[in-house]
């Protein structure tokens, strides 16, 4: 499905206006609901963190904020079983929905498990390209984002998808 700008504005400023009234519900639940069920991860914790050595080096270098610990990663790969978070097949590696690039920061809320075949089709671009390009169904894009808003540094998430989609001044 493609979706294009206008159509996409659209069914993100209902979004927030729907998840606006609902925060101070999210602020007192669990952050992190896990899952039950959860298998042994499929990634070794070496590639686990030589991914977050990595990811820091690079933040730092581009001078981007960063507080990502790797007990943080390891809580957000057994939330979603060991699988990639863009198509459900077994988790390889790990990914920034809103790269680097775009001066998004390197903590918790910006990290998703992901198969190598995903990486390769996202490659620099963010999660909303992912939605907008037609990788992405609607109802798992909008999952997606609830589950970044929900978790440590969700506001700042929050607000590179108000910049990326140019939502502001547009509701
Ligand atoms: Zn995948």
């Amino acid at each position: 499905m493609l979706a294009d700008r206008r159509t996409m504005i659209k069914i993100l400023n209902t979004y927030f206006a729907s998840t606006a009234s609902r925060e101070d519900i999210m602020e007192n639940s669990s952050k992190h609901q896990s899952l039950p069920g959860i298998g042994n991860m499929s990634m070794e914790r070496a590639t686990i963190s030589s991914w977050i050595r990595q990811s820091r080096y690079r933040a730092k270098r581009q001078d981007i904020y960063s507080d990502l610990e790797i007990s943080d990663v390891e809580e957000i790969i057994e939330c979603y079983k060991n699988q990639c978070a863009y198509c459900g097949s077994a988790a390889e590696t790990l990914d920034h929905p809103f790269p680097l690039k775009i001066v998004a920061p390197n903590i918790p809320a910006n990290i998703l498990p992901s198969c190598k075949d995903c990486k390769n089709i996202k490659k620099n671009n963010d999660l909303v390209w992912m939605f907008s390009s037609g990788k992405l169904e609607q109802e798992s894009y909008l999952a997606l984002l609830q589950q970044l808003f929900d978790r440590r540094g969700g506001d700042i998430i929050k607000g590179h998808v108000r910049k990326v989609t140019g939502i502001i001044g547009e509701s």
